[in-house]
C-alpha cells in the first residue's frame, strides 16, 4: 500500500496519498480521478520518483524502484516519464526546439530499446509536428504545440510508462481533442502505458481501459471503463458522474440518480475517522463514522471501497 505523506506542524501530517494499491499493465490506460486535493498528482510524482514513498514499494517489472529517481538503478532510468499539466515545466524557454529533446535523447541513448525516433526531427514528426520546428524557440509555439513538444520530450527516452498530469486541461477543448488523438494513436503504435490523471471524469469514457476514483488520498473504486460508466458503486463516483453535464435525453438517462453530497471536503491534515467520505455522503451509517473500509472485488475486475458492499 503507497503511503506519501508531508510534515505540516510539529505531529501533524498532510496524508496526500493514504494507502493506495495499482497496477498498471503494458498498453493500458488508466484513469486516475479525482477533485483537486484527492493525492492523484502526489501518486505520479512518487512513481516517477520526484519523491519518495513514505511506506510501500513501487514495483517496476518486479524490481523495486521505491526511492527518488536519482537513486533508482540506470537501466530504469527513462522508462517511466512524466508530462506536467504546464508544458513549460519541462521546456526551457532559452533553448530551442532542437536543445530540449537533444538532452534526453544523449542522456538515455544507451537505454533505449530503440522504440522510438532518436533524432529530435523524427520526433517531432512522430507527435504531429513540422520536423523544421526544431530552430524555433517554445515560447513561440501555441499551447496546443508546446503540449506535443513536452510529449516528444517525454518520449525521447523511449518509456514504457507515461505519467499524464492533466496533460490537456489548460488546452482549448478543440487542441484538447488533437493532442488526446495523438496520446492515442502513439500508444496504440508503441504499446505505452499511461496513467492518465484528471479530474475530468468525462474525458475518461473514451480514453481509458480502467478508471479509478480517488477521494482524500485513498482509492475509492476502480473498474474497467465500460463496467466503471454502467454500474458505479462507490456514492462518491455517483456523485461525480451525476454532475457531468451531458447534452441529450438519452445521456440524461444513463447517468446515475443525482447524488447530492453534503459540505465540504475535509483538511488532509484533519481527515474524519471511519470512511473518509462519512461527513458528505448521503448513505453514512454509524459504522461509516468508526470504521475505514476496505476495498472488496464486488464483481470480476471492479473493486469498491464502502460498507454499502
Ligand atoms: Fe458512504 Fe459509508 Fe460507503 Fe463511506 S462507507 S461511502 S460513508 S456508505
Amino acid at each position: 500500500m503507497l503511503k506519501k505523506y508531508f510534515p505540516y506542524k510539529k505531529g501533524l501530517f498532510v496524508k496526500a496519498v493514504d494507502g493506495i494499491n495499482l497496477e498498471i499493465f503494458p498498453g493500458e490506460t488508466l484513469g486516475l480521478v479525482g477533485e483537486s486535493g484527492s493525492g492523484k498528482s502526489t501518486v505520479a510524482y512518487t512513481v516517477v520518483g520526484m519523491y519518495a514513498p513514505t511506506e510501500g514499494k513501487i514495483i517496476y517489472k518486479g524490481q523495486d524502484i521505491s526511492f527518488p529517481s536519482k537513486f533508482r538503478p540506470h537501466e530504469m532510468k527513462g522508462r517511466i516519464r512524466i508530462v506536467f499539466q504546464d508544458p513549460n515545466s519541462s521546456l526551457n524557454p532559452r533553448r530551442t526546439i532542437r536543445q530540449i529533446l537533444s538532452i534526453p535523447l544523449k542522456l538515455h541513448k544507451n537505454n533505449s530499446n530503440g522504440e522510438f525516433p532518436s533524432s529530435p526531427e523524427a520526433l517531432l514528426e512522430e507527435v504531429g509536428i513540422s520536423p523544421t520546428y526544431v530552430h524555433r524557440f517554445s515560447r513561440s509555439l501555441s499551447g496546443g504545440e508546446r503540449q506535443l513538444v513536452a510529449i516528444a520530450h517525454a518520449l525521447a527516452t523511449d518509456p514504457d510508462l507515461v505519467l499524464l498530469d492533466e496533460p490537456t486541461s489548460a488546452l482549448d477543448v478543440s487542441i484538447q481533442a488533437k493532442v488526446i488523438n495523438r496520446l492515442v494513436d502513439l500508444q496504440e503504435r508503441h504499446r505505452l502505458s499511461y496513467l492518465f490523471i484528471t479530474h475530468d471524469l468525462s474525458l475518461m469514457r473514451n480514453v481509458a481501459h480502467r478508471v479509478a476514483i480517488m477521494y482524500l488520498g485513498k482509492m475509492c473504486e476502480i473498474a474497467k471503463t465500460r463496467e466503471f460508466f454502467e454500474n458505479p458503486l462507490h456514492p462518491y463516483t455517483q456523485m461525480l458522474l451525476s454532475s457531468i453535464p451531458v447534452v441529450t435525453g438519452e445521456e440524461e438517462q444513463l447517468k446515475p440518480k443525482k447524488i447530492t453530497s453534503r459540505g465540504e471536503i475535509p483538511s488532509p491534515v484533519n481527515i474524519p475517522p471511519g470512511c473518509s467520505f462519512n461527513l458528505r455522503c448521503p448513505f453514512a451509517m454509524d459504522k461509516c463514522k468508526e470504521v475505514d473500509p476496505e476495498m472488496k472485488e464486488f464483481e470480476a475486475e471492479h473493486h469498491v471501497r464502502c460498507h454499502l458492499y
